[in-house]
């Protein structure tokens, strides 16, 4: 059996294209040209001069075509060079912000127990030694722009003054007089590691860590979800501690559900509570609202859609001690007017719902 010219090239382009996917728009024009020069010849030789000009001329409209559209053409190499320098860049940065905002969670650790019970010793101080922290650096270094459905933007296109719905999952009142709807039902998400909250409102807090990193501030995220069996564990862990020093379960009871939610009735169980330290301050406790961080929170966080749940001097309304590091998530709108009129989620239910 013979093998021809056209053969050797089929060959050819089989092979290359198996080894480099790549090549194969290049190399089926070069096969194209060499079958068509081979093509040429033998007619030459026929003496089919007739066929070689209308050859020839399509061979060079369509070699130049393919060259200026595929191989050099805008999109595929604008392509190649955008996703290479996009690489690099977010790369150094994110390595840069990393060494900048590098948290020692082996530093926070349970502070010394205050004698005095009304001392506040956060529900989740605890929790910091034991989970890793994820700080606003960390994050807009695995920042993707996710695709919100913002629904509550839509609202606030369609008329001006919202309209709030008890039904709103973002409105959920949580406390001890209302504790989580046993059919409550909502997806959790990852913010980064093993930690998780409502997947619906991550985008705003990666946008919020986002712009607090652009005003100097680096937000540590410490205690997003936790499951009811962790919620009871720390209230349980509390409670024992004030029996042990004689109180009598009823009041340790008591005293426990002033700095530990109930379980059954923390928001931290919903995905919608985000406790936020930052990278020079790490304790749970009233002098956060002091900090960069905690003054920073207290003015930005509603136009991401947080708030600040238990306010300074709202205790008897929320019962729960001031908590300038709690977080926790209500859609812009309600944000807005819980942080303009400086009232509680208590009384917005009140008043609007
Ligand atoms: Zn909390």
């Amino acid at each position: 059996m013979q093998i021809t010219f056209k053969d050797k090239v089929l060959s050819l382009y089989r092979r290359t294209i198996r080894k480099h996917k790549w090549l194969k728009m290049p190399m089926l024009v070069l096969s194209v040209i060499l079958l068509a020069i081979d093509r040429l010849i033998r007619n030459l030789k026929a003496g089919l001069h007739k066929y070689i000009v209308v050859i020839a001329s399509m061979t060079f409209a369509f070699v130049s075509c393919s060259f200026s559209s595929v191989i050099w053409g805008d999109g595929q190499y604008d392509f190649t060079y955008d996703v290479t320098s996009y690489y690099y860049e977010t790369e150094a940065s994110a390595a840069a912000l990393a060494v900048e905002a590098d948290i020692d969670t082996t530093m926070i650790e349970d502070d010394e127990e205050p004698d005095e019970i009304e001392l506040i010793d956060p529900e989740t101080l605890d929790d910091i030694s034991e989970l890793d922290t994820v700080s606003g650096a960390d994050i807009v270094g695995i920042i993707e722009q996710a695709d919100t459905e913002d629904d509550q933007a839509a609202v606030e296109e369609k008329n001006g003054d919202p309209q709030f719905s008890r039904d709103d999952w973002q409105l959920v009142l949580v406390n001890k007089n209302h504790p989580i709807a046993e059919d409550y039902n909502f997806t959790l998400g990852t913010i980064k590691g093993a930690m998780q909250c409502d997947e619906r409102i991550i985008p705003d807090l990666y946008s919020m860590l986002e712009a607090a990193l652009n005003d100097g501030v680096n937000l540590v995220i410490c205690s997003p979800y936790r499951d009811d069996s962790r919620q009871q564990m720390l209230f349980d862990r509390k409670v024992n501690k004030y029996t042990a020093q004689g109180m009598s379960y009823m009041e340790a009871y008591k005293v426990a559900a002033q700095t530990v939610t109930i379980p059954g009735s923390s928001e931290h169980q919903i995905g919608l509570a985000i406790d936020m330290i930052s990278d020079n301050y790490s304790s749970l406790n009233a002098g956060f609202g002091d900090t960069a961080a905690g003054k920073w929170l207290a003015e930005h966080a509603h136009e991401y859609g947080f708030i600040i749940r238990y306010p300074e001097g709202k205790e008897d309304i929320t019962g729960i001690e001031y908590e300038p590091w709690h977080l926790r998530y209500v859609g812009k709108n309600a944000a807005s007017v819980l942080h303009d009129e400086s009232i509680t989620l208590e009384e917005f239910w009140e008043k609007y719902l």
